[in-house]
């Protein structure tokens, strides 16, 4: 039997393991039962995918993905892995086939479906597998699907009990990215896991650089963050509703960005279409609701972007962690106003959930509000809400990178709340800042608001200025937003000890928007500035073009054929031979079998200057 770390790299091609990989994968093919929780891009697959290959028998990944499935055998027959699937997707006849290569002993994975699982005829293999000693382990993906409380409740895996009752031999291991405490007890006793060993890693991306921006014109905000970043990158757009996932994916369009729409309101063809393209084809921008993501599992997704605020921490998270599986740097973007905080605010307050979860979720989206506001490192706020400590001072986020002032607000927050009280508590605040820049609009006319006593006492501060701080002061719970007056502002109890002049106020300072930003000198990390740089290079397209080429040849999508970050690696080491090829990580037998000397071929003739 081959040791893991040979099959890590002559299946895999990577040199060594990451985090706890190493001792997970001891672990099971020793026979333990393990729970991982991993985040995101952490390397959950190599944590079953080895010790299947190392333990006699078959490996049955049970995961609630189908779109996943195919793209997860593909990726193993790429690397000579003998692996199927088994779910609604198959007709009859594939089926049968899959079930007579189990039947043969021809499988080292299999990915079955839970409600496949199920089945008295599959149950039935399975026993007469287990008789022979032929079931490696049990592999159950995305385990929080067992947990009520989430959003990707499956009935199915709570039956999934059945597993360790039928086959108490054979060991489980249960993978999620979710992190949280709740989540991961329901886990354990939902999956009768209590005697499993716990993998806990850290859930930080470092790899991801956190940006949150001051909402001015979102559109240009976003088409120079694209053209300065990610000129040629995969990437998504998140917007809160349908509509404005069409404007803004039509508008992309007209820009000249090959950007798609993704929402639960399209039909299933063009939802699907749009995907496939997405998955297959380089540099598609998808602008969508959150209806997409989940099972996305592209690793060269570049970039994150939120034209609107997320629901929830957790939610941010969860989107924002779809950037850079790969490890390679990848950024969360984030444009976010005042219009933000009030229309948020308004669409929990005026759903009809019951009281009590509207509650929750008003604290949820204020726990979001206080990381938008926030002047710490972000990927520090990030984990302290999960429950991480994390040093700060990451040197990826825009806190870290640019230092945010803040600076005294007390007095301006004086005048925007007793603005807002003079006017009677029931203007929006582009009015609101009217008044106090003592403009004289028909609005602040039909109202007679120019003989307030705070008609015309802002001029110290710009529009801009007086909008941050709206925002901020919504933000942190000084003004509430008025469900019956469409949106008007008005004060919250808070308010009064700051009117009294009984507590001061701090406020971030927004910084004024920039052009264009000198984004080399910006790009911070090393392996930024040299993913970055890889881009301008022609050897970079050449590699590209080739595993495109070969990607469609076998329909698959590119990186199925190679990750960016092996590429990169061709790039940056230039290598001459096979053996040479072969050193690259993510390069392992089968691929370099395959495919080392087309790969060679484009190296030489970029050397002669072909
Ligand atoms: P997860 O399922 O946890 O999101 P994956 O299993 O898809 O993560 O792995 C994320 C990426 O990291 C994949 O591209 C995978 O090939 C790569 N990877 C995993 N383990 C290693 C390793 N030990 N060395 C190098 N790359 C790895
Ligand atoms: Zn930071």
């Amino acid at each position: 039997m081959p040791t893991p770390q040979q099959l890590l790299q002559e299946i895999f091609g990577y040199t060594a393991f990451r985090g706890a990989q190493q001792a997970i994968v001891e672990h099971v093919i020793a026979g333990g039962d393990a729970l991982v929780l991993m985040p995101t891009g952490g390397g959950k697959s190599l944590c079953y995918q080895i010790p299947a290959l190392a333990r006699p028998g078959i490996g049955i990944i049970v995961s609630p993905l189908i779109a996943l499935m195919q793209d997860q055998v593909d990726a193993l027959k790429q690397l000579g892995v003998s692996a199927a699937f088994l779910n609604s997707s198959l007709d009859a006849e594939a089926a049968r086939e899959v079930y007579r290569q189990v039947h043969n002993g021809e499988l080292k994975l299999l990915y079955v479906a839970p409600e496949r699982l199920m089945t008295e005829g599959f149950l039935g293999l399975l026993e007469w597998l287990d008789e022979q000693e032929s079931i490696a382990l049990f592999a159950i993906d995305e385990a929080h699907c067992v947990s009520q409380w989430g959003h990707d409740f499956r009935p199915e895996y709570r039956a999934l009990t059945i597993l360790h009752e039928r086959f108490p031999a054979v060991p489980r291991i249960a993978l999620t990215a979710t992190a949280d405490a709740p989540t991961r007890h329901e886990i354990v006793e939902r999956l009768a896991l209590e005697q499993a060993k716990q993998f806990v890693s850290s859930f930080d991306r470092p790899n991801i650089r956190y940006r949150v921006t001051q909402k001015l014109n979102a559109r240009n905000q976003l088409q120079a963050f694209l053209e300065s970043e990610h000129p040629q990158d995969a990437g998504i757009v998140y917007c809160l509703s349908r509509k404005k996932v069409e404007e803004t994916a039509a508008w992309l369009k007209e820009q000249g960005w090959d950007a798609l729409p993704y929402h639960a309101g399209l039909d299933a063809a063009t939802r699907q279409a749009n995907q496939s393209r997405f998955l297959r084809e380089e540099g598609v921008i998808m602008v969508a609701t959150v209806a997409f993501g989940m099972g996305i599992d592209k690793p060269n997704v570049r970039f994150v972007a939120h034209l609107d605020l997320p629901k929830s921490m957790e939610g941010y998270y969860q989107e924002t962690g779809r950037a850079g599986r790969d490890g390679l740097p990848a950024n969360a973007w984030m444009a976010y106003g005042l219009g933000d905080v009030v229309s948020m605010r308004q669409m929990l307050l005026s759903g009809d959930a019951p009281e009590e979860r509207k509650r929750v979720e008003l604290q949820k989206l204020d726990a979001l509000l206080g990381y938008c506001e926030s002047t710490e490192c972000r990927h520090q706020t990030i984990l302290r809400y999960f429950g991480e400590q994390h040093p700060g001072d990451c040197g990826q986020c825009d806190n870290c990178l640019e230092p945010v002032d803040t600076w005294d607000a007390t007095q301006a927050a004086q005048m925007a709340l007793s603005c807002v009280y003079r006017t009677g508590q029931r203007f929006g605040v582009a009015h609101l800042i009217d008044v106090l820049l003592g403009k004289q609009t028909p609005k602040v006319e039909q109202f007679d608001h120019q003989r307030l006593s705070t008609f015309g006492i802002g001029h110290a501060l710009t529009q801009q200025q007086w909008s941050s701080v709206y925002r901020q002061l919504v933000a942190a719970g000084f003004i509430a937003v008025d469900m019956e007056a469409y949106g008007g502002l008005r004060l919250a109890e808070s308010a009064r000890p700051v009117l009294r002049g009984e507590q001061s106020v701090w406020l971030r300072r927004d910084a004024e928007p920039v052009k264009r930003r000198n984004t080399k000198a910006e790009r911070g990390s090393r392996l930024r500035e040299a993913f970055a740089d890889a881009h301008d290079d022609p050897l970079w397209q050449a590699l590209r073009v080739k595993r495109m080429e070969l990607a469609k040849e076998q329909g698959v999508p590119p990186y199925v054929i190679f990750h960016d970050s092996t590429l990169l690696e061709i790039l940056n080491r230039r290598p001459q031979s096979l053996t040479e090829l072969g050193q690259i990580s993510g390069i392992g037998q089968a691929k370099l079998s395959r495919y080392g000397d087309d790969f060679l071929r484009v190296l030489e003739e970029a050397a002669n200057g072909r």
